[in-house]
């Protein structure tokens, strides 16, 4: 399938969704022409899911703002939460009294042949699930979420469960088999809620700009394509 096909496909649930490299590409000129970023006074940092799938976007990135600082995790959610947040806030540079973070983040999910949720993979026979952590969450269901012990040793997969257990348990009253698709917008969202919360108690003591881009990376055997779900500046550039 080509790319085209392939897009007209993907925006028939994702209307919006874009090649994932153009999208950062021509973000990150509007950032600089808009907004003064550049790879100078620019700490970039990103929230993705763990998964390899997403690495051209976040090379892409890191390779135009400088090395990269990591606040996610599986599935895509915040995991570093306030403190890694806080930490990335002290390492933006300074030029000329100018300093700008600039915040990537989202959840993801795999398209192949008319399915969502799963991709296949370089060198293996199997299709394989995309967003794993998330996928596991489905397949494990309500009844087994809720009753599934917290282990210290599985701690973001933990708060993924806790995370879309409302989801499951709409789901389960609704006795609808939960949708991948309409799983990774209720995370979107939750993800939204959860890093804006922690970017606006953050604001008041950062001296500088905060760029915000969220959105669902849709993994494809070509490439990524990536749907904003929220863009945004905040703070002052003087
Ligand atoms: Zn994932």
């Amino acid at each position: 399938m080509n790319t085209d096909a392939l897009k007209t496909d993907i925006r028939t649930v994702f209307p919006n969704a874009e090649i994932g490299r153009v999208y950062f590409a021509r973000q990150n000129i509007f950032l600089e022409e808009q907004y003064g970023f550049t790879p100078e006074n620019t700490r970039f940092a990103e929230g993705g899911c763990c998964d390899e799938i997403n690495e051209p976007e976040c090379r892409f990135m890191q390779s135009y703002w400088g090395e990269r600082f990591k606040f996610g995790g599986l599935a895509g959610y915040c995991h570093g939460g306030r403190s890694g947040l806080n930490a990335v806030s002290h390492h933006v540079p300074e030029v000329e009294g100018r300093k700008n973070l600039l915040l990537v983040t989202g959840p993801h999910i795999g398209y192949h042949q008319g399915q969502w949720g799963r991709i296949p993979r370089p060198g293996q026979p199997d299709i394989t699930a995309s967003c794993g952590s998330l996928c596991a969450v489905l397949q494990a269901g309500c009844e087994s979420i809720r009753k599934k012990p917290e282990d210290p040793l599985d701690l973001q997969q933990h708060f993924v469960e806790q995370i879309m257990l409302p989801f499951l348990e709409k789901c389960s009253r609704s006795s609808q088999p939960p949708d991948i698709v309409e799983a990774t917008r209720f995370l979107m969202e939750k993800i939204d809620s959860d890093l804006f919360a922690i970017i606006g108690d953050l604001e008041g003591g950062f001296n500088g700009q905060i760029a915000v881009i969220t959105g669902i990376t849709i993994n494809t055997e070509t490439g990524n394509f990536f749907e904003v779900s929220r863009f945004e500046v905040r703070g002052s550039n003087r």
